[in-house]
């Protein structure tokens, strides 16, 4: 592969990219879970835009429905004006995701991306309990925008912008011994011992697998014990599921396994199944207190966004599951070949974790993860780095990705790893 002459990418944008830099490839066309760069070369995608290209590049159905509504000149300003294409999109939603699980959510649409729907779910907790701070978790994610980057578990992201943890409450993710009973007692003596100074939060803002964080995994368990820490301490229950929603841990909302159901749950990335941005944060009805325009801003109804979100959950959601079912399926076949990987470098794999379609391997040498995303670029596969070093492996394959496609790219990973 001939890297690309110094180019705009070097000379014009900023130092600050990070995804993909390190692949010397200029990408042009997908289709599935493969890309084409420039010069025709194909990678199979273990990336899928970071978990907002769930169902695919340019998926046929979800093309489909966007070709036919650009080209019948539907609406495509943002805002908040009512549109066919919204109220489509709602009722789809309500039809097809809330009244079959029994949410009986209130939805918004705070703006165009995850972090959007983040800040709209702070600040509407802070509003609703009267309270500024928020429990947040290590090596928590949530979002690059100041209030986001409060509850974000990572030093190196906030201190680019300043921020200490002045409005969070920082506590350790699921660190409970395997067998233990998760029961926050500790946390619970705190709050009520005066002298601890430590005020009431107004929330707990969680991920149930923290996918920029290292592919950590909540257990069923421990979500349901801080569900009752909230309950019992009325802070609200905050889960966002912007990167693990949308069918990536098999069911549609990562949550429902656990048996629980949050206040707030903010969802973005696959929300519109085509890459378009668009993010909603959901609550519950009474939570809705705010007043017209206290929150708004002009990229809240990306309309072609609704036409694919609603296309997305009528062919994947509308069915009963079979997307679940083969998420969990595909999810099982990671699992097998990584089982392997590291039976063969048993020295240097340290864990691998995951669920349904998002698999992480940490290695013991912290730089391995990169040195095996670019070995495997070579080969023709996408993988990305996650964790706070960029020492987990990440695997996040579109969850309609083929069966050989994936047994593909795993042996293609299991190669990275070997030569590297
Ligand atoms: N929350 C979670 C869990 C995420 O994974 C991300 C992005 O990776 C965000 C929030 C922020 O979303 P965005 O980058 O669209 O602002």
């Amino acid at each position: 592969i001939t890297p690309p002459a110094l180019s705009v990418f070097e000379t014009v944008e900023s130092e600050v990219r990070s995804y993909c830099r390190g692949w010397p490839a200029v990408f042009d066309r997908a289709q599935g879970a493969r890309l084409t760069d420039e010069d025709g070369h194909e990678y199979l995608d273990f990336f899928a835009g970071a978990g907002s290209l769930n169902y695919g590049h340019n998926n046929p159905v979800l093309k489909r429905a966007l070709l036919d509504y650009l080209e019948r000149d539907g609406i495509t300003h943002g805002l908040d004006m009512a549109t066919t294409s919204k109220r489509a999109f709602l009722e789809t939603f309500q039809n097809v995701i809330l009244r079959p699980r029994d949410l009986p959510y209130k939805v918004m649409f705070p703006g165009p991306t995850g972090t959007n729907a983040v800040e709209a779910a702070l600040k509407l907790a802070r509003k609703v309990k009267g309270r500024e701070s928020i429990v947040s978790f290590t090596n928590a994610f949530h979002g690059m925008s100041l209030g986001s980057l409060a509850v974000t578990g990572n030093a190196f992201k906030r201190a680019g912008a300043g921020i200490p943890l002045v409005h969070g409450t920082p506590m350790p993710f699921d660190n409970y011994l395997d067998g233990q009973v998760p029961d926050f007692l500790w946390f619970e003596r705190l709050l009520e011992d005066q002298g601890s100074g430590l005020n009431k939060p107004a929330a707990v803002i969680v991920e149930t697998v923290q996918g920029e964080g290292g592919i950590n995994v909540a257990r069923p368990q421990w979500l349901r014990a801080l569900a009752d820490l909230c309950r019992r301490q009325d802070m609200l229950l905050i889960v966002d599921d912007i990167q693990m929603g949308c069918g990536r841990t098999g069911a549609f909302f990562s949550f429902e396994e656990a048996g629980i159901t949050p206040d707030i749950v903010t969802l973005s990335k696959s929300i519109s199944g085509y890459g378009l941005p668009m993010s909603l944060c959901l609550f519950k009805p009474e939570l809705d207190v705010w007043e017209p325009g206290e929150h708004n801003g002009t990229f809240r109804g990306n309309n072609p966004a609704f036409v694919t979100a609603t296309a997305a959950l009528e062919a994947y959601w509308a069915d009963g599951g079979a997307l679940e079912k083969q998420t969990r399926a595909r999810g099982e076949q990671v699992e097998q070949a990584l089982i392997s990987i590291t039976e063969e470098n048993l020295v240097d794999v340290k864990e691998y974790r995951g669920h349904g379609l998002v698999w992480g391997m940490e290695f013991h040498d912290k730089e391995r993860a990169g040195r095996v995303a670019r070995r495997a670029f070579d080969l023709g596969l996408l993988v990305e780095t996650s964790g706070p070093q960029s020492e987990v492996t990440k695997l996040l394959p579109p969850l309609t990705i083929t069966e050989d496609e994936l047994d593909e790219g795993l042996r293609t990973l299991a190669r990275a790893v070997r030569e590297t």
